[in-house]
């Protein structure tokens, strides 16, 4: 054979025919090539990592390049084109080598892209029904069978495998090849035309912009374009004479490469609609009432708002939402039941009760590494109000500078603490009508009470009092104040002693559904934007309700970050593991999560026959019962040198004096004197009024812990990790907040005249003057529980922005105790209640106070 520079050099150019088909795969990979490097380009602008359909597309661009090098090389040295009698024997067998890899190559690289359409379709919305997907993947298969079948047929339709190109033999022979290229050419055609069909019924019934109809009439064009070429190249399949190969490729070359080239075009579309950006890019889904395309509308019905999960934020946002517009159709969703008729739910005393019933998510944590691998009860409401339907009912708004730092953290000074307080004056009807009216509101739906307010004047109120004054304790009249530093009396929101739900203090003129799992937040790529739609529900038709402005989801700190991650958004490797379609990559996701430790202690009353708390006869006054067996909490710092040291232990690399721990007055713990105890295990305590019970919290931990997926199945709990006390600082304040209460209990005459002993473990000693650092953290490892007050799984500045708004998602806010940033040294109930008023304020664009 000679050489390819020889044989170039005897060129004759190419022929009429040759030419037809260089120009037409010059064109053609020009297009491919433009198409494909704009979507990949756009891809890698939206997200880190291009996704499978984006390589599937890539790798059959490369086969396609390689299509035209063989093309060429056919062309140019094979003398393609010319008629055979006039070619020499060595080109043709030349040709015919490379024919047989051209018809590999097509198969391979047709094959990838029409999987990789059917999977970018897989995972948009237009695969809303469990029909479509299962639709999508026998396709798919089909496709992939298709693909097989053209190489197999390639591979084994002459025998010996020689007999393809070798043309000096004559012990071979072919099956009937115009019959099995033909029956390659009609399936490959009947594919394209189910892979044009299928998403069709969605795109008919999608009700989209002018724009967006232009841009999904391309893309159908292009499509029937698609059909059309397969079915003339079978046509010109059937007519070619592969017995006189060099003379006649020429209409099956044009075909194939169009074929290809389009389909190529098909597989980028989504190019359009980011066009469509560049064309309005002042259009969003917020000024739109329009719908994407594809949205499975079999089950869908139409809401403007749906808000995900009725539990304290969702109430109140559903409720706000409504109230500012009678119009706006707004459906809320919760998975609970309506528990406003429940037995337990409205007697403020039976907390405890309640914690044991079906309203209790009852959540676990993974075992606590720095806890002894404990694993611990984790309690959440499951219910229309949420965790108001279970909670303890403490009103605490907390301390002004936690909020600041929020603020700061976030840069948007409307979660200072300035910024919430129009807020907190707005929900609350305060109990005392002579307050400060620039402090409290006084025509809120949340009534609120003082142990005082109600008459619960409770025999031990004055030696706590006087125990804690004598360690140098003031007593703060106001705990809502915005700065509750000392002993202040606790207020709850009662009324008369009955609980508040947020589904019952607020008004609920929405659509509600109850005992109802949302599954997924829908997401779909419209103007290359990834904008939230709807939500599917885990019922037996996977329902898909549309909403037509945005999805609230509120389904608190523990299930928000479960239902991003379900709906593909979240951390990739975390979502990959389990085998969730990744829609947007957001690590943070999940992380950041943070709840408040306590650590109880049960203490001996020197006179429990006076009556001092319940399980005492004596203890008998109704009024007792009006609220939690509760005068005051004391809210105190721990001292800054210790502090400093446990800082720098747990970050050497950081200036301690800076950490926002320190840099400015902080209530670092949370002393709560129970007037009840009881214990079940070592030591155990009845409920017999002879022993009271302390708490000890730390209220601003560094330690940080996660929220991860255990499964696929919403119904399941996520994994719960808060990584409780895994820092020296917590362990610190902790210690200092026991050897503090120690001392009011055990060191004062008051304290001393009520307290007899402390009751400990059967093999462990009473916390002591000079007890050591290592026996309180054991006893810390033994006894830390949560307070319930997780927060932060979808932290504001990482999961949302100031507005709420999920980063990358339009349409989509979450508003619960999630996005809340950083700790607060407060029960948060009152923060998430204010949290709910402005987020309905900043998704209307109003000011209502
Ligand atoms: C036992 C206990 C005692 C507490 N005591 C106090 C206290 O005294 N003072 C105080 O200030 N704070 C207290 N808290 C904390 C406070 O009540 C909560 O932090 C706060 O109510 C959380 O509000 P949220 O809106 O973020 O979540 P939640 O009120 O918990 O609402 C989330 C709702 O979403 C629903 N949901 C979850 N997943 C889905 C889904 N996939 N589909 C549909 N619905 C879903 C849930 O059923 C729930 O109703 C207590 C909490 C508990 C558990």
């Amino acid at each position: 054979m000679a050489s390819i520079r020889d044989a170039l050099g005897e060129s004759k150019g190419l022929s009429h025919d040759g030419r037809d088909v260089a120009i037409t795969v010059a064109v053609c990979i020009f297009v491919a090539t433009l198409v494909t490097g704009l979507r990949l380009w756009l891809s890698r602008r939206q997200g880190p990592l291009f996704a499978m359909p984006d390589f599937m597309t890539l790798a059959s661009l490369l086969f396609f390049y390689s299509y035209a090098v063989g093309t060429y090389m056919i062309l140019t040295i094979g003398r393609s084109g010319y008629p055979t009698s006039q070619t020499q024997h060595w080109r043709l067998t030349f040709t015919l080598k490379w024919i047989y890899y051209l018809r590999l190559g097509y198969a391979t690289g047709l094959g990838l892209v029409k999987c990789g359409i059917l999977m970018a379709i897989c995972s948009s919305q237009a695969a809303s029904s469990k029909a479509t997907r299962i639709a999508i993947r026998v396709l798919m298969a089909f496709c992939a069978s298709w693909s097989l079948m053209a190489i197999l047929l390639e591979l084994l339709n002459c025998r010996p495998l020689s007999y393809n190109w070798n043309l000096d033999r004559s012990d071979g022979h072919c099956i009937n090849q115009n019959a099995a290229f033909l029956a390659v050419g009609i399936i490959d055609a009947v594919t394209n035309a189910a892979i044009l069909l299928l998403p069709l019924p969605q795109l008919i019934r999608a009700k989209v912009t002018r724009s967006e109809k232009l841009a999904m009439a391309s893309v159908l064009a292009m499509g029937i374009l698609v059909v059309a070429v397969a079915a003339v190249r079978t046509v010109a399949i059937a007519r070619a004479d592969f017995h006189s190969i060099n003379g006649n490729i020429k209409m099956v070359s044009i075909w194939t490469t169009v074929e290809w080239t389009v389909a190529i075009m098909v597989a980028n579309a989504p190019i359009l609609w980011s066009l469509l950006d560049w064309l309005a890019p002042f259009r969003s889904i917020e000024n739109t009432q329009s719908f994407p395309a594809s949205i499975n509308m079999d089950t869908g019905r139409e809401f403007d708002y749906i808000v995900v999960g009725g539990g304290t934020a969702g109430c109140v946002l559903a409720s706000r939402l409504k109230q500012h517009d009678a119009s706006l159709s707004i459906l809320l969703i919760e998975a609970g039941p309506d528990a406003s008729t429940h037995p337990l739910v409205p007697d403020g005393s039976k907390a405890a009760q309640l914690l044991g019933s079906e309203l209790n998510w009852s959540y676990k944590t993974v075992p606590q590494n720095h806890l002894d691998e404990r694993v611990l009860s984790n309690h959440a409401g499951k219910a229309l109000g949420g965790s108001t339907a279970i909670n303890s009912g403490g009103w605490m708004r907390g301390a002004k500078e936690d909020y600041d730092l929020w603020a700061s953290l976030v840069g948007d000074p409307r979660w200072s603490y300035q910024g919430l307080l129009p807020y907190f004056r707005k929900l609350e009807h305060h109990f005392d009508s002579h307050a400060d009216p620039e402090i409290h509101g006084f025509g809120g739906p949340i009534k609120t009470e003082s142990v005082s307010h109600t008459g619960r004047k409770y025999p031990l109120r004055q030696p706590v009092q006087a125990a804690w004054a004598a360690v140098g304790l003031t007593y703060h009249p106001d705990i809502n104040s915005g700065s509750p530093y000392g002993l202040v009396e606790v207020v709850e929101n009662r009324v008369r002693g009955s609980r508040q739900m947020s589904s019952t203090a607020y008004p609920l003129d929405v659509e509600i559904m109850t005992e109802t799992f949302v599954k997924r937040v829908l997401v779909e790529e419209r103007h290359g934007r990834k904008i939230a739609i709807g939500v599917e529900l885990e019922d037996e038709k996977q329902s898909q309700l549309i909403a037509r402005q945005e999805v609230i989801v509120s389904t608190g700190a523990y299930r928000t970050p479960q239902l991003m991650m379900l709906s593909g958004i979240g951390p990739q490797e975390e979502l990959r593991a389990h085998g969730v379609n990744v829609v947007l990559d957001l690590p943070d996701v999940g992380r950041h999560f943070v709840d408040h430790v306590s650590v109880a202690q049960w203490w001996k009353l020197r006179q429990p026959e006076k009556g001092l708390a319940i399980g005492s006869a004596a203890f008998s006054d109704p009024a007792y019962f009006r609220g939690n067996p509760v005068d005051f909490v004391a809210l105190q710092s721990v001292p800054l040198e210790g502090l400093r040291q446990a800082l720098t232990k747990d970050e050497p690399n950081h200036n301690p004096d800076e950490h926002p721990l320190i840099s400015s007055q902080r209530v670092h713990t949370e002393t709560i004197t129970v007037y009840v105890a009881q214990n079940p295990h070592d030591p155990m305590v009845a409920v017999d009024g002879t022993h009271i019970t302390t708490h000890v919290c730390c209220m601003l931990p560094t330690s940080r812990g996660s929220i991860k997926l255990a499964d696929r199945d919403i119904r399941s709990a996520p994994r719960i990790d808060p990584n409780y006390c895994a820092t020296e600082t917590d362990r610190y304040v902790l210690r200092e907040g026991l050897r503090r209460l120690r001392q009011a209990l055990r060191d004062t005459p008051a304290g001393q005249e009520i307290i007899e002993s402390e009751t400990v473990e059967e093999k462990f000693q009473p916390l002591g003057p000079n007890t050591d650092d290592q026996t309180i953290d054991d006893l810390i490892r033994r006894r830390a529980m949560t307070l319930y007050h997780p927060t932060g799984s979808a932290s504001m500045g990482k999961v949302v922005d100031g507005e709420l708004r999920v980063k990358g998602i339009d349409g989509l806010r979450i508003v619960d105790a999630s996005v809340i940033p950083t700790p607060l040294s407060t029960h948060i109930q009152a923060c998430v209640y204010a949290l709910a008023e402005q987020a309905a304020d900043i998704i209307l664009g109003i000011s209502s106070v």
